[in-house]
């Protein structure tokens, strides 16, 4: 079969693949194809369900006051790290973060005052109007413009790489087979979130119970082939993204809607009905992310938030109504719990909470004293009915195992040295700034960033 023959092959199509091309495209080269393996409508992988990127900048911008300069974020990068970053590429991202505003801009993007609700980020992300559907609408459009080729449906399925040079990809379309050859590839393609399979293999049988927050798209076949092929692994595969999200949600895509907020506000039950963790350790932006982990830990993988009648209204809600119950024990029966457990945790709970001003903008002084698994803020008894619950799974939003790359995007294979013509940008080389935690908007900065950096040095390539 004869291979169609481009100057650089694109593979994913969400906002690093995009950002790839497009500065591809306007540095002058010409044949540029992007493969995605989604159809059209749900095209652009997990960047369609972002809302907003992490952006340095040393004066206001037009949606963002203030300023938050290099050393902030840098500081706010390396506490959720611990120091587990290559600090080289991690600057290196957060500089290049400022003017990609602009740049975002400059490709039909627009932005919005940062949304309120529970995570507050009005000074560190810029928000895009319309959210990542319509980010993903303006770079599509601005590709068309720029004359790059986008194939739907389009999945890679092996990559002929020798001696740290790309030869050329195999995809499938609508059950054919087709061959593509280019002087330059960028590989785009995410992490492998949506491979329960691979997710079993790294975490066990719990990752049974996963969900999966965006893509079934991102199945890591590229980042399996590159790294059988010698490319330089990096970040552990056990450590991702997970947030607790409702139980209810589809088993992927159920994106920012399916995230309950609701944990600072009551407790959290596992199925024998017992409280595991302090739902009042800090502020919720600072540990929405580490409930996803929490709930991992807990049989059969389940969670219950339970609140009562004086919370409602003051968190953000998920997409799915609350179980509710005039009594504990007609929650329990509607959450399939033993009543008696979870009478005996809450009561428990309730004596041990110490009266104090309730204030959820301040880490404030309700608190519980002499339990095993004290609740150190916004502790009020459970007590007044109706009571709700939200039942929680841990949800994956994106894993870091990644390929390793320098500062040109360039991938580096396992001898050490930067493979001839090949560029990875986004989610599959994140864990060369995200060894471990995330920083809101993160994700969007490395994917826009690294997608600038790899398009422009596969046009260079190209151009040698
Ligand atoms: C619900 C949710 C909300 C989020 N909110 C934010 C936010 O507000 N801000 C933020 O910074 N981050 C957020 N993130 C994280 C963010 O989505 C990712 O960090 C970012 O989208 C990664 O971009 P990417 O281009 O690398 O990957 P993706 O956008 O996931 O794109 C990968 C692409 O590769 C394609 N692909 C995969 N395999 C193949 C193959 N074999 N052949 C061809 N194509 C293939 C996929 O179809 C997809 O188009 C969120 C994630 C989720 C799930």
């Amino acid at each position: 079969m004869e291979a169609a023959n481009y100057d650089i092959l694109v593979i994913g199509g969400g906002n690093a693949a995009m950002a790839a091309a497009i500065s591809a495209a306007r540095l002058g080269v010409q044949r540029i194809l992007v493969l995605e393996a989604a159809p059209p409508h749900l095209r652009g992988g997990n960047s369609r369900h972002t809302r907003n990127f992490r952006c340095m900048h040393t004066t206001p911008l037009e949606t963002m006051p203030e300023t938050y300069p290099e050393e902030e974020y840098w500081e706010d990068l390396l506490r959720v790290t611990g120091g587990q970053t290559n600090e080289q590429l991690a600057r290196m991202a957060i500089r290049k973060s400022e003017g990609t505003y602009e740049w975002m801009k400059a490709q039909g993007v627009r932005f919005q005052p940062a949304l309120g609700g529970t995570l507050q980020l009005s000074r560190t992300a810029a928000f895009y109007l319309g959210g990542g559907k319509a980010l993903l609408n303006a770079y599509y459009r601005t590709a068309q413009k720029l004359g790059i080729e986008v194939k739907y449906e389009a999945v890679v399925t092996e990559v002929d790489i020798k001696d740290g040079r790309f030869n050329g990809a195999t995809y499938t379309y609508k059950g054919d087979t087709h061959k593509v050859s280019s002087r330059s590839v960028v590989f785009a393609a995410g992490g492998f979130e949506s491979n329960f399979e691979w997710l079993e293999k790294e975490w066990g049988p719990p990752a049974k119970n996963f969900l999966c927050r965006g893509t079934k798209y991102n199945m890591g076949a590229c980042l399996r082939m590159l790294l059988d092929k010698g490319a330089k692994a990096i970040g552990d595969p056990t450590q991702g993204h997970m947030v607790a999200i409702d139980a209810r949600a589809p088993k992927w895509d159920g994106g920012i809607s399916t995230r309950v907020d609701a944990v600072s506000f009551g407790i959290v039950v596992n199925k024998n009905g017992q409280r595991f963790y302090d739902e009042g350790e800090d502020f919720w932006p600072k540990r929405y992310a580490i409930w996803g982990r929490l709930v991992a830990g807990q049989p059969d993988q389940i969670g219950f938030v339970i609140v009562d009648n004086k919370s409602v209204g003051r968190f953000m809600p998920p997409v799915f109504p609350p179980i509710g119950a005039k009594s504990l024990e007609e929650l329990a029966g509607k959450l399939e719990l033993d009543p008696a457990a979870l009478r005996s945790t809450v009561d428990e709970f309730n004596k041990a909470v110490k009266p104090g001003t309730f204030d959820i903008t301040v880490l404030d002084d309700c608190h519980t004293e002499g339990l095993k698994v004290n609740k150190t803020h916004w502790a009020r008894t459970i007590e007044e009915p109706p009571f709700y619950s939200y039942p929680v799974r841990p949800g994956v939003t994106f894993t870091y195992l990644g390929v390793t790359v320098n500062d040109k995007s360039q991938i580096i294979m396992n001898d050490g040295k930067p493979a001839t013509n090949m560029v990875a940008a986004g989610e599959i080389m994140a864990g060369n700034v995200l060894g471990k935690g995330y920083l809101a908007g993160i994700g969007m900065t490395i994917g826009a960033v690294f997608g600038r950096i790899a398009g422009e040095e596969a046009a260079r390539q190209v151009k040698n």
